[in-house]
């Protein structure tokens, strides 16, 4: 078995859904015999910690289940030529690897591929509604937000096109600081999704609050008129 001094770690943020790499050295374990890493984002990704005869309990947050996942790995699996996969075992769905630099960057191609790819079934998929998990809908729409952004479809009355976007349990806020405008949109239903797509673009009005939900119904009674 041969043992290597450095080893990289690829995984999928479960925070922004970004992939990540990190090069760990082994000396890295020399004085403390636990390692964190975080995202650009600032979220911890995955921590390892060496407990016996070069044995490592690895924990990472999973962004498809939202809990974090255990594992136990050999020093050989972690410094060695092959790949160990990190995965959501209730979902069995690949989120990172830990081996040697391109094996992993290979490896994690689809990985977001993947994810994107999920979200967008799940959208489509209509008896999927139970086991839609809101962490789609808050991706699904700041997927949507962004596009908007790029596109200046996004911005308040008074003229400003730098909003603030909050990301809250079941809505996401917008607000324009300017004016103190804002507009609300829940995420607890995956409707939302296709409400996005019918709007097309959103403006905020100065100092009300406006509520996506509510400009879709009567957006719908006009159409019926
Ligand atoms: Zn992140
Ligand atoms: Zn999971
Ligand atoms: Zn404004």
């Amino acid at each position: 078995m041969i043992v290597l001094t450095d080893t990289t770690i690829g995984i999928q943020c479960a925070k922004c859904g970004e992939v990540q790499f990190k090069t760990v050295s082994v000396f890295d374990f020399s004085h403390f015999n636990k390692e964190g890493y975080c995202c650009s984002c600032g979220a911890p990704i995955i921590t390892l910690t060496s407990i016996d005869r070069g044995n490592y309990s690895i924990e990472y947050p999973c962004i498809y289940c939202g809990e974090s996942h255990y594992l136990l790995a050999k020093r050989g699996t972690i410094w060695g030529e092959s790949l160990l996969q990190l995965s959501c075992r209730e979902k069995e769905i690949p989120l990172g690897y830990i081996g040697p630099r391109t094996k992993v960057e290979n490896s994690c191609r689809d990985i977001k591929k993947t994810f994107i790819q999920l979200a967008s079934e799940l959208v489509n998929d209509e008896e999927a509604e139970s086991e839609f998990d809101n962490f789609f809908i808050v991706y699904g729409v700041m997927e949507k937000l962004g596009k908007m952004v790029e596109r200046g479809q996004l911005g308040c009355c008074c003229g400003n096109y730098n909003l603030a976007v909050e990301i809250l349990s079941d809505r996401i806020e917008i607000l324009c600081e300017l004016c103190q405008a804002s507009g609300v949109i829940y995420t607890d239903n995956k409707e939302v999704l296709r409400i996005l797509d019918g709007v097309g673009s959103i403006f905020l009005e100065e100092n009300m609050k406006w509520f996506l939900n509510d400009a879709y119904k009567s957006q719908h009674l006009v159409k019926n008129k």
